[in-house]
This record gives C-alpha cells, sequence and structure tokens, in this order.
C-alpha cells in the first residue's frame, strides 16, 4: 500500500501541496480530478519521488521512501508511471523501448526483454509495431508503448498522469481501453484524469484536489453523483 503522511510540497514560496494524509490499498483503483494548476500533477510525482517532498513521509509497503537512505531505484522498479506527452526514446524503436530498463534495471537477459515485450505489445494491441520508431506511430499508439513499457518493469503501483490529455479524441478510447484491462489485473492503479465518465467507470475511490489538499474523497458515486463541499460541486458543474 502507499501510505502518504502529511505531504506538503512548495516550489519557492509557492506551496502547490498543503497537507496530504492519504492510504491507497494494494489493488486499488483511484482517480485524481481536479482543476488545472491544483497540484494533481505535483501529488503524483511526489510518490515517486519525481518531486522531493519539503515535509512529510510516502511510504511504500511499510518502507518510507522519503528517508534518504531509501534506495531510490529500488523503488522506482515498483512504482511505474506514465506520462501525458508519453516520453518514448525517439531513437530506439518499440522493442528497445520496452527492453531497455528490464535490462538494465531488472538485468533480466536481452532474449527473456524481448519475448517478454513482445507479449506485453500484444496485450496493448500493438503485436505489429514492434520494429518501427515512435515517430511512425500514431498519439494513441504511442501512449500504448508507453504503457507496455511501464508494465515490463512489472511495477505493483502504476502511476498515470493525464494519459489521454495529449491525444487527438478519436485516440483516447483506445489507451483507455488498455488501461480499463490494467484494472481487472490487481495492479494499483492511480490515474489523474480529466475523462469524468472513465474516472466514474473504473475507480474504486475518487479523490477531488484542489488548492493542494485533497478537498473531497469517496467512491465514485458519491463524488459524481452526490457531492458535498462546494468546490467540488462547482468544479463538476464545469466539466460534465
Ligand atoms: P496540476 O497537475 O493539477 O495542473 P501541477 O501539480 O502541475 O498542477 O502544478 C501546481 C502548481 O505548481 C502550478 O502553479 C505550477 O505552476 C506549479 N509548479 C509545478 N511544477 C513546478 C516546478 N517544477 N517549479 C515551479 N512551479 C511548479
Ligand atoms: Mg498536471
Amino acid at each position: 500500500m502507499i501510505e502518504i503522511k502529511n505531504l506538503h510540497k512548495s516550489f519557492g514560496k509557492l506551496e502547490v501541496l498543503r497537507g496530504i494524509n492519504e492510504t491507497i490499498a494494494d489493488g486499488e483503483v483511484v482517480s485524481i480530478i481536479g482543476p488545472s494548476g491544483s497540484g494533481k500533477s505535483t501529488f503524483l510525482r511526489c510518490l515517486n519521488l519525481l518531486e522531493e517532498p519539503t515535509e512529510g513521509h510516502i511510504l511504500i509497503n511499510g518502507e518510507d521512501i522519503t528517508d534518504p537512505k531509501h534506495d531510490v531505484n529500488k523503488m522506482r522498479a515498483q512504482v511505474g508511471m506514465v506520462f501525458q506527452r508519453f516520453n518514448l526514446f525517439p531513437n530506439k524503436s518499440v522493442l528497445e523501448n520496452i527492453t531497455l530498463a528490464p535490462i538494465n534495471v531488472l538485468k533480466i537477459s536481452k532474449a527473456e526483454a524481448e519475448d517478454r515485450a513482445r507479449s506485453l505489445l500484444k496485450t496493448v494491441g500493438l503485436s505489429d509495431k514492434a520494429d518501427n520508431y515512435p515517430h511512425s506511430l500514431s498519439g494513441g499508439q504511442q501512449q500504448r508503448v508507453a504503457i507496455a513499457r511501464a508494465l515490463a518493469m512489472q511495477p505493483r503501483y502504476l502511476l498515470f498522469d493525464e494519459p489521454t490529455s495529449a491525444l487527438d479524441p478519436e485516440m483516447v478510447g483506445e489507451v483507455l481501453a488498455v488501461i480499463k484491462g490494467l484494472t481487472q489485473t490487481g495492479m494499483t492503479l492511480v490515474i489523474v484524469t480529466h475523462e469524468m465518465g472513465f474516472a466514474r467507470e473504473v475507480s474504486d475511490r475518487v479523490f477531488f484536489i484542489d488548492q493542494g489538499i485533497v478537498m473531497e474523497k469517496g467512491s465514485p458515486e458519491d463524488i459524481f453523483g452526490n457531492p458535498q463541499v462546494d468546490r467540488t460541486k462547482d468544479f463538476l458543474a464545469k466539466v460534465l
């Protein structure tokens, strides 16, 4: 599980996260919604220390990853991330993109890494693209490769930061379908998204983040169907 204790993050004088206390259970699917600039990405990036918290602690499986003595690489192997803008290596083929970290970090053989990569490409519906380079793929295909690349590390936790926001509308569905498939695998997923219908459909819980705190949280039925806090109501009125 992921335990977030009194998480604060400032950039200079700007206090972006102002005390977040949450626990995300193993196997849970949590969606994070909220206005632009409210701290959603910063929150997600703190969970795998892409941003260093200013104050507070984050425990993953009971291990305090914010302890300077903790091994960041070991944690990153367990906590994968998928970004809004895919971030594939442009000069590497699809297969190389997926096998690089397993070979270099997990130290598995090239042959085994390629076997696994091909099977993951099948999972994301891109069996025929192993030898392509990222620029020859559509945005939706690139994002599915990015998901396969994250899965190749066999993470227990996968973080998604607006995985469909950079896509043309006709490609959103194919990426959401892949993520929906992952919700049935028992992996723990934390998904920042503007796709409210999707969040409602796949989440166990929804966090509404506003002004650097979790302003409201609950089941999708509660948050979307019966929000209690005025700011949640205002936000949903604008996006639904
Ligand atoms: P969201 O993902 O909800 O849109 P972010 O977490 O990206 O919000 O950003 C929250 C605030 O923190 C914004 O005001 C943003 O400009 C600021 N911010 C984010 N990252 C940095 C950074 N690396 N340096 C300075 N300010 C940042
Ligand atoms: Mg963001």
